[in-house]
């Protein structure tokens, strides 16, 4: 059996997954694959109080619960200079910052978009090859068409 989609996502970031649900919920038929399976390490663990609007402005706040971060009243960093910058977040409005477990926080933003009605696979690579569009690969080889082996999030 052939499955249309409306819209093919290549991976399950933040990005890809948030595109996704709202692609979704939107009413196109979307696919999304992640060629990992959201284990292996991943950069980008601080994020500012000013996450908290916008994952709200989507529908998106439950992702934000005690499973996906640690709460952080400031971020010091070491950038361009040897000097320790401080961001406190006591005067933000919209309070702490976040120290984000990131594994955690992109499976529960593609879990989002798979209820939303995106169908979400992990450990399926899209790879470019030559004349054709894009192909999925998975641990079984490359395919013409999208197979996915797991369905992970409907
Ligand atoms: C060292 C470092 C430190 C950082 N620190 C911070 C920080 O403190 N705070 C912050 O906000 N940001 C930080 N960032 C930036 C942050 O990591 C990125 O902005 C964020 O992860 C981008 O999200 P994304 O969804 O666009 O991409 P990604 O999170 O990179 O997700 C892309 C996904 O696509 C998958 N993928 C790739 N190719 C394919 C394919 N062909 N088929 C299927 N799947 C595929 C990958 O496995 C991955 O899961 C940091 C980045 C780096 C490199």
């Amino acid at each position: 059996m052939t499955t249309r989609y409306d819209l093919a996502i290549a991976g399950a970031g933040p990005a890809g997954s948030v595109l996704g649900y709202l692609a979704a919920r939107a009413g196109l038929r979307v696919l999304v694959a992640e060629r990992s399976h959201f284990d292996g390490p991943k950069p980008g663990e601080t994020a500012p109080p000013e996450l908290r609007p916008l994952l709200a402005r989507v529908g998106l706040s439950h992702v934000l619960d005690e499973s996906t971060h640690t709460e952080a009243p400031a971020v010091v960093s070491v950038w361009g200079n040897a000097q320790p910058a401080e961001r406190p977040h006591i005067l933000s409005p919209f309070g702490n910052g976040f120290h984000l477990d990131r594994r955690a926080f992109d499976e529960r933003l593609a879990q989002a978009a798979g209820q939303a009605g995106a169908r979400c696979v992990s450990r399926q690579a899209f790879v470019l090859s030559e004349g054709s569009a894009a192909a999925m690969q998975s641990s079984r080889g490359v395919g013409s068409a999208c197979k996915p082996a797991l369905r992970l999030w409907r």
